[in-house]
């Protein structure tokens, strides 16, 4: 929160705390003096307070009892969120994903009312101070993270910036993505584990027709082949990982399990959105947006099909030299 000079106010919270109704105790009881123009940063560790703070200064929240909030010394402790004249910019979820940069950017000033005009100005100066100019007309998932497409033509390279020598590019690629696939599973494992707890988390409380959807024997099988499918998950990460470490061949695991894990975290978060039913389907959960997120994962680091054509090839070669395919199929331990 800052004030820009002539602007804002000096800001006062007293003994604020904050308990919910359910007694969780969000912010321990503060004082702290914000002067005009002061640009102050809240740091500290998830869960300590600082949202809570911003949203009691902001009046999204009424602090407990014998808490203030003051405004150049006027208390404001009660004063509605519309005549406190306090900007607050929420992360992304609290974005309207429909507009622009510029638009959400003007979006205060256009609900108090300011010409479009005057609100142009204000938020193109707000684009220049920010160094965004030329991105203000994009959508905000589009502005920055995620994957780019990068383009290069007839780019020379001098002979002392080559890395890694000549003509071992694929070769290095590769070995990355050895390890790469490796965290993409782990990172599997780990949505798939939630989107489980999500879904018993809900089965557990949920009823229809008057029984809880957790004693109901389909809803059951369902878990279970979601339990089974992330067990398996997890001891080919095992498996991989202690290749890893011993330095052996892993690329024919690697494959077998990127395929797999990539399937495991669609079918169990899938399940996940049936059994929370259209609620698993909205935006009030993750699991949507997860399901649309995963499903990359089919694609990236190679899809299904060119990983399952050089694990079949792996298979036949493993026969014809040794007699058995146990060499391509997670048996080379034995
Ligand atoms: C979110 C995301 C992130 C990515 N990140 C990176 C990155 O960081 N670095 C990078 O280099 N690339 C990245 N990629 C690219 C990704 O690796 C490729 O998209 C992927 O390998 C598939 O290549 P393609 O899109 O050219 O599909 P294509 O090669 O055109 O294949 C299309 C489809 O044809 C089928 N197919 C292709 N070959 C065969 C075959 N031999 N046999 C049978 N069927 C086949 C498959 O069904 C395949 O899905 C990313 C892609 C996505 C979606």
């Amino acid at each position: 929160m800052s004030a820009v000079a002539g602007h804002g106010a000096a800001v006062r919270i007293e003994n604020c705390g904050k308990t919910f109704a359910d007694g969780t105790r969000a912010l321990e009881p503060a004082t702290l003096d914000i002067a005009r123009g002061e640009t102050l940063v809240l740091l500290g560790p998830s869960g300590c307070g600082k949202t809570t703070m911003l949203r009691i200064i902001a009046g999204l929240e009424l602090p407990d009892t014998g808490g203030k909030v003051l405004f150049d010394g006027k208390e404001m402790t009660s004063v509605p969120i519309e005549q406190r004249n306090v900007g607050m910019v929420f992360q992304s979820y609290a974005l309207f994903p429909n507009m622009s940069v510029a638009d959400n950017i003007g979006y205060g000033l256009k609900i108090r009312g300011m010409s479009k005009q005057e609100r142009a100005k204000r938020v193109a100066e707000l684009v220049a101070l920010t160094n965004i100019t030329g991105l203000e007309n994009r959508r905000i998932d589009q502005l920055s993270g995620g994957h780019s497409e990068i383009e290069i033509k007839d780019l020379k390279v001098p002979a002392d910036n080559l890395l890694g020598g000549e003509g071992n590019g694929f070769n290095m690629g590769q070995h990355r993505l050895a390890y790469g696939r490796l965290r993409h599973g782990m990172h599997n494992i780990a949505k798939a584990q939630r989107a489980l707890d999500m879904a018993v988390g809900h089965v557990t409380k949920r009823s229809t027709f008057g029984v809880l959807l957790a004693d109901r024997q389909a809803v059951q099988f369902m878990l279970a082949e979601c339990a089974s499918q992330l067990y398996i998950g997890r001891l080919m990460l095992l498996h991989i990982a202690y290749k890893a470490e011993k330095g052996m061949d892993l690329r024919q695991e690697n494959s077998i399990a990127k395929v797999y894990l990539a399937h495991m975290v669609h079918h169990v978060i899938d399940t996940a959105i049936q059994l929370h039913g259209a609620l698993g389907f909205s935006q009030d959960t993750i699991l949507a947006k997860w399901y649309t997120q995963v499903r990359s994962q089919r694609l990236v680091d190679g899809p299904d099909e060119v990983h399952r054509w050089r694990v079949g090839r792996n298979v036949i070669k493993a026969f014809r030299e040794h007699g058995t395919t146990a060499l391509a199929a997670g048996g080379d331990l034995l």
